[in-house]
């Protein structure tokens, strides 16, 4: 799938504007990969969806009830078959992060893109999400310039472990 960005929004991705996003005060200058699931594991359902625009129903699984009251978002969620949904133009911030660190600097919402992938820590990722993933990033470092890339495991260390041993990073070639 060939990518195209306009008004800081994918135009090939279908867009949900998420309430959760706030202004930047920095320049963007960081990739962050996510991997959500809801519940883990299942992914043949809408909920992290629902969840970034503050839709879900925390009854309709044990496993939500920790999720409520959650003002979470990404800028983009990559399907297993690589389809694409955006919740937040890259200019504004998403509220994926939360308390992180990168290279000495807190708060990596400000200056970051969070893209995540449906998916779980403990399955291997699908090719079409590798494909368009690697699109995804080429584009956005032509929009917005160099950018390093890591996990959220990476910024957030003690509390998160996405994308998980499964996310492979040598597929990774922009
Ligand atoms: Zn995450």
């Amino acid at each position: 799938m060939s990518l195209s960005i306009k008004d800081h929004l994918i135009e090939e991705a279908d867009y949900f504007k998420s309430p959760n996003q706030s202004d930047r005060s920095e320049n963007i200058d960081l990739i962050v990969i996510h991997c959500i699931s809801l519940p883990e594991g299942s992914f043949e359902n809408d909920n992290p969806k629902k969840l970034f625009l503050n839709q879900l129903d925390f009854d309709k699984h044990d496993s939500f009830k920790s999720l409520k009251g959650l003002k979470v978002s990404a800028h983009i969620l990559i399907e297993r078959d690589g389809s694409l949904t955006q919740f937040v133009p890259f200019n504004k911030c998403a509220w994926h992060a939360g308390e992180s660190t990168y290279a000495g600097r807190d708060s990596c919402n400000e200056f970051s893109i969070g893209i995540e992938l449906k998916g779980s820590i403990k399955e291997e990722f699908t090719s079409k999400q590798y494909l368009v993933l690697n699109n995804l990033l080429y584009l956005l470092k032509e929009e917005y310039g160099e950018m390093n890339i890591v996990g959220h495991s990476d910024i957030a260390p003690n509390r998160k472990n996405d994308p998980g041993p499964f996310f492979n990073w040598d597929m990774i070639n922009v």
